[in-house]
């Protein structure tokens, strides 16, 4: 089981390094990473995809899994998105952890990004089947983003984390950090313990 917690906690220190190009995985190339998003209070993106990432490593651990993770501390810089995909290759799955941050506070909703096309036939069927559990498990408790269709799945060929994966894979933007409900569910342990929840749930119904 692979857990990416998207973006890094070392962002201010390290700004060349997250700027730098890497492969995009489609020819191109793309930077080494963004900064990601913070709520209106300045919570950044990475501490909360990381505080997600810790407890949901826990609770796979608990449930027997073995679990490896895209990166083991929340302050330096890496690895970047071309690699974000591949630590894993012989892992079942890999989920990315992410909150976006859509500029107007009214906007609501998780959403659950795959790639298309997929690195492989097999893959892009399998990562399509966890697209829909991802999505049935966070509709339980939280809201879809009616922005991407009913489902909340945006299929994208452009995310270098996805297209560089070799097992099946999903993004999960768990909500939008500039809506204040949300940000206020992302920035409580018991709110992140709720995400958590929700991802080992769609693991499990893919399983
Ligand atoms: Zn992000």
């Amino acid at each position: 089981m692979a857990i990416d917690p998207g973006h890094n906690g070392g962002n201010a220190s390290h700004p060349s390094e997250i700027a730098s190009p890497v492969p995009g995985g489609r020819g191109g190339t793309k930077a080494c990473n963004t900064t990601g998003t913070a709520t209106s209070t300045d919570y950044p993106e990475a501490d909360f995809n990381w505080a997600v990432a810790q407890q949901l490593k826990q609770e796979l651990k608990d449930a027997g899994a073995k679990v490896v993770m895209s990166r083991d501390d929340n302050d330096g810089v890496g690895p970047c998105v071309d690699e974000r995909g591949t630590f894993a290759d012989d892992a079942d799955l890999m989920v990315s952890i992410h909150a976006n941050g859509t500029e107007t506070a009214s906007t609501k909703g998780f959403h659950v990004i795959v790639a298309k096309p997929g690195s492989s036939d097999a893959v892009e069927d399998d990562s399509n089947r966890l697209a829909d559990s991802m999505s049935e498990a966070m509709s339980g408790p939280f809201t879809p983003n009616s922005a991407y269709g009913k489902d909340a799945i945006s299929r994208r060929p452009d995310l270098a984390g996805l297209n560089n994966a070799s097992v099946p894979a999903v993004i999960v933007e768990c909500g939008e950090m500039r809506n204040a409900d949300e940000a206020k569910t992302m920035e409580s342990k018991s709110g992140q313990k709720k995400y958590a929840n929700a991802l080992l749930q769609g693991i499990v119904d893919w399983y």
